[in-house]
């Protein structure tokens, strides 16, 4: 044999090795998608050897591949004989290979990105289509894992620690969205201010634990009350605020009469002692008056003034055309 051949050999046989060993997965389909070349990724991630995948198509050795997709996603490689891709984040996986990696062991199967080549005869004739399989595990799951962390950051900066309710920030700018939403579409809208009735004493009493205890129970009261399209949040030390939507003055009252019902009828449990508080209510009704949502939660804050001025334990409605030019003092 001459140098030049047993070079040419060696090239081959060395192509072979990389081509097994190499850590992609690598197939050639004709265009029936029958199996005519498996390399050892394919065979490894599947446990088939190309001897029992040969001359099978693709579709019944793995009956649970997405064969419509599959074939609309090829069909331009062997028409037009162009290349195709497809990632992770459009198609998790194009064979449902288990995933092995201990690091990543939050994902049970393989991620895949991959490449289809088509493949031509002497003729420049697509005959055939070559897939590339990527394993792109580890950098989804570093995805996946910082998008989750990003929305828990972003849902712990949006609440408040002790009741779990949004905080004040993120409260405000719901109202601020609402107050634009209204100014444009005039719907109806209230907004609920609310505040524990002599709270200082209840932590003169029972400590500032107690209170915290006393804060936390409203929270899950008020929790309880509300629908999917009520947005509650922690106002302040003792002061919570809802804005109801779709829901005009006397609709709120309904809403907060049984929210301050509910409130004076229960009871907090905090080391061994039992007490009960109550709370005062504020509502104001949007109106196209306001000029920002400060002005709509400065009405409902007079609200809640005129009730506690009026003996506490009650809801107060700010009345538009009565107060419009009377400061209240
Ligand atoms: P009023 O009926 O007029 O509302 O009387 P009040 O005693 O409740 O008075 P006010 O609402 O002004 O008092 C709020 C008190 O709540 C003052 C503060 O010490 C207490 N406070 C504020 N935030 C917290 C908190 O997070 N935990 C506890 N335990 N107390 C708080
Ligand atoms: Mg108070
Ligand atoms: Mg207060």
């Amino acid at each position: 044999m001459s140098n030049e051949s047993t070079a040419n050999m060696s090239e081959v046989h060395w192509l072979m090795d990389m081509f097994q060993s190499v850590d992609v997965g690598l197939v050639v389909l004709d265009r029936e998608y029958k199996i005519q070349v498996w390399n050892g990724f394919m065979e490894n991630h599947s446990g088939l050897p190309p001897f029992e995948v040969r001359q099978k198509s693709l579709f019944e050795v793995f009956k649970d591949l997405d064969k419509e997709w599959i074939i609309q996603k090829t069909d331009p490689v062997f028409v037009l004989k162009n290349r195709a891709f497809t990632i992770w984040e459009q198609h998790p996986h194009i064979f449902k290979f288990k995933n092995y990696r201990p690091i990543t062991s939050v994902a049970p199967f393989m991620y895949q990105n991959a490449t289809f080549i088509p493949l031509t005869n002497t003729r420049g004739e697509v005959t055939h289509l070559a897939i590339i399989l990527y394993d792109v595990t580890d950098v989804a799951i570093s995805k996946i894992e910082l998008e989750e962390a990003n929305q828990e950051l972003k849902r712990l900066s949006q609440t408040d620690r002790l009741t779990n309710l949004n905080n004040r920030g993120y409260w405000e700018e719901c109202l601020q969205k609402e107050f634009l939403r209204q100014r444009r579409n005039h719907n109806v809208s209230s907004l609920l201010i609310f505040d524990i009735d002599f709270f200082k004493k209840v932590n003169d009493s029972y400590g500032h634990a107690g209170g915290d205890e006393a804060i936390i129970h409203l929270a899950k009261v008020l929790r309880m009350n509300l629908r999917e399209t009520d947005i509650g949040g922690r106002y302040g030390g003792e002061e919570y605020a809802v804005i109801l939507t779709e829901t005009d003055a006397a609709g709120a009252k309904i809403f907060a009469e049984r929210l301050r019902r509910m409130v004076e009828a229960s009871v907090v449990k905090y080391n061994d002692f039992e007490f009960q508080f109550t709370i005062s209510l504020g509502i104001a009704e949007y109106s196209d008056d306001y000029d920002s949502h400060q002005n709509w939660i400065e009405c409902a804050d007079k609200a809640l003034y005129f009730a506690k001025q009026n003996g506490r334990n009650r809801v107060e409605v700010y009345n538009h055309d009565h107060h419009k030019d009377a400061p209240i003092d």
